[in-house]
């Protein structure tokens, strides 16, 4: 599972623990912390 501070690559991830859902839109966007939890892990 992708995390925090890892690019992944431009797309949409759901945080882990709340479903909170993060868009990168650049290849290069590292993923933040969640912003609604502050989780780390993505899915
Ligand atoms: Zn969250």
């Amino acid at each position: 599972m992708p995390k925090t501070g890892e690019q992944p690559g431009s797309g949409l991830y759901v945080c882990s623990s709340c479903g909170t859902v993060v868009r990168l839109d650049e290849r290069e966007d590292a993923l933040p912390p969640c912003p609604t939890c502050e989780g780390t892990e993505y899915k």
